[in-house]
C-alpha cells in the first residue's frame, strides 16, 4: 500500500490521546478480538512503569499506553512473553515505535514470535530521559504533556529521540496518528493485512483521507532528518581516531548496564561476562610491563566495540542504553551514529519488516563485492590444494 492510497478510520472523542488507545482496547476486549493486552502501569510509588500483560479489562482503567519515559524497553517485554514460540491466545501489545521496530529485530533472531500478537504503535514525540523522570515525576509528567501537545521532544527527552525519524508509521499492525490533530482526534491506521483484518472485525472501516496529517508528520521529519545530520557530525568529530574512541569511553566503569538494558543484546551469557574474556594474570603483567601500565577492569573498550561488531545492524537508536549509563557517557549517540553507518553499508534499516532477513545471515553476491571477490580468491585456493 502506498502513503497516498492509506486511509484511517476515526476513533471516538476521548480527553487525550491515551484514553483514545484505552478505549480502542476496551472495544478490543469487549468483542473478544484478542485474549490479553500488554500496557505500562505505574508502579505503587508512582516514580517508573512496568510491562503488564492483563486479561482483566479493569485493569485498562489505571494503564498508560502513552508513557512518558522507558524503564524496561517493550521489545524485552515481547521476548520474554514469546521467546519460547508463539503461544494460542492472542495478545495485543502498545509500544512505542522503537520497541515495535526492535521487536522486529528480535523477530528475524529467532527470538520474538509475533504469529499470534497484534503490534500497535503511535506517533512518538519522545521520551523522557529515565532518571529526569526518577528525580520528578510529576514534572516529567507535565512536560510529557507538553511534548505530545507540541509534537516535538523538549530537554528532558533523551536526546536520540531529537533525531530519531522513524517516530510514527512504522510497520506495526496497526498505528495511532494523533500528531497535528485536534485533542479530540485520533486515527486508527492499518499498517499490514492483519491490522486490516483486525480492525474489520472491530467494525473500524478505514475510509478516511490522511493526507493532513501525513504532511505534518513529513515536516516533522525533516526537521529530525537535519538534527540527526548535525548530532552525527558532532559524534564523527568526538569519535576521530583511537583517541577519540578512548576519550568517549574513558569514565567506564564496566558495568555493562548498556548491555543489560538494550533490547538486542539477547544473549543469555555475553561473552564479555563469560569465562573465556577471563584474562590470564601474567598476561596482563605483561601487557603492562610493555605498556608502562595498563587499566583495569581491562577490555572496557573491546567491550563497546564487540557490542557494536554484534549488533548494529540491529540497533533502533531507542535510548536505553544511555538511560541505564551511570556515568552518563552518551552510549546512544555512539551506537546510532555508528548503526547508521553500518545500516547504510547493507541498504538496511533496523525494524523494518519488508521479509528481508538481516544482512550478515544471508550472504548475496551483488552486496560488498570486495567481500565476494575474496570469497572466490579462498575457494580457487582450497581447490587447487585439494
Ligand atoms: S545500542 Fe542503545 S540505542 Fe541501540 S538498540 Fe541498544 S539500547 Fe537502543
Ligand atoms: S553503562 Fe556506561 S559505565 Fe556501564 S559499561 Fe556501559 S558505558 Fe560503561
Amino acid at each position: 500500500m502506498t502513503d497516498s492510497e492509506r486511509k484511517g478510520a476515526v476513533l471516538p472523542a476521548a480527553k487525550e490521546p491515551g484514553d483514545a488507545v484505552l478505549d480502542f482496547l476496551r472495544l478490543v476486549m469487549e468483542k473478544k478480538l484478542a485474549d490479553a493486552v500488554i500496557l505500562p502501569l505505574k508502579v505503587p510509588s508512582g516514580d517508573s512503569y512496568a510491562w503488564i500483560l492483563m486479561n482483566d479489562i479493569s485493569l485498562l482503567d489505571d494503564a498508560v499506553p502513552i508513557a512518558a519515559t522507558m524503564p524496561v524497553h517493550g521489545a524485552k517485554a515481547l521476548r520474554s512473553l514469546t521467546r519460547k514460540g508463539p503461544g494460542n491466545l492472542t495478545v495485543i501489545a502498545v509500544m512505542r515505535p522503537c520497541e515495535i521496530r526492535a521487536a522486529m529485530e528480535l523477530e528475524k533472531l529467532g527470538q520474538v514470535h509475533p504469529d499470534n500478537l497484534i503490534l500497535a504503535t503511535y506517533d512518538c514525540p519522545g521520551a523522557v530521559q529515565l532518571q529526569k523522570y526518577v528525580d520528578d515525576p510529576a514534572g516529567s509528567e507535565k512536560l510529557f504533556t507538553e511534548m505530545m501537545q507540541k509534537g516535538k521532544p523538549d530537554d528532558s527527552a533523551k536526546p536520540v529521540c531529537h533525531y530519531c525519524e522513524n517516530f510514527s508509521m512504522f510497520d506495526s499492525d496497526i498505528h495511532f496518528g494523533h500528531l497535528g490533530l485536534s485533542d479530540k482526534e485520533m486515527f486508527v491506521i492499518p499498517g499490514s493485512s492483519k491490522g486490516s483484518k483486525f480492525l474489520e472485525e472491530l467494525g473500524l472501516t478505514p475510509a478516511v483521507d490522511l493526507s493532513a496529517w501525513e504532511e505534518g508528520i513529513d515536516k516533522l521529519k525533516t526537521d529530525r532528518k537535519k538534527a540527526r545530520k548535525s548530532a552525527f557530525e558532532e559524534t564523527g568529530v568526538q569519535l576521530r581516531g583511537i583517541d577519540g574512541l578512548l576519550s568517549v569511553f574513558a569514565n567506564c566503569i564496566g558495568c555493562h548496564n548498556c548491555q543489560s538494558a538494550c533490547p538486542i543484546c539477547y544473549c543469555r551469557l555475553c561473552y564479555f561476562d563469560s569465562e573465556t574474556a577471563e584474562q590470564n594474570p601474567d598476561a596482563l603483567i605483561i601487557a603492562a610491563e610493555k605498556r608502562g601500565g595498563i587499566s583495569l577492569p581491562e577490555d572496557r573498550i573491546l567491550f563497546h566495540t564487540g557490542r557494536m561488531a554484534h549488533m548494529s545492524l540491529s540497533c533502533v537508536s531507542c535510548g536505553q542504553c544511555s538511560d541505564a549509563c551511570p556515568v552518563s557517557i552518551p552510549v546512544a549517540g555512539v551506537f546510532s551514529y555508528i548503526a547508521d553507518q553500518t545500516q547504510r553499508t547493507f541498504e538496511y534499516i533496523a525494524g523494518r519488516n519488508d521479509g528481508d532477513p538481516l544482512p550478515l545471515r544471508q550472504f548475496r553476491k551483488s552486496e560488498l563485492p570486495g567481500v565476494h571477490e575474496l570469497v572466490k580468491d579462498a575457494d580457487a585456493e582450497v581447490s587447487s590444494h585439494e
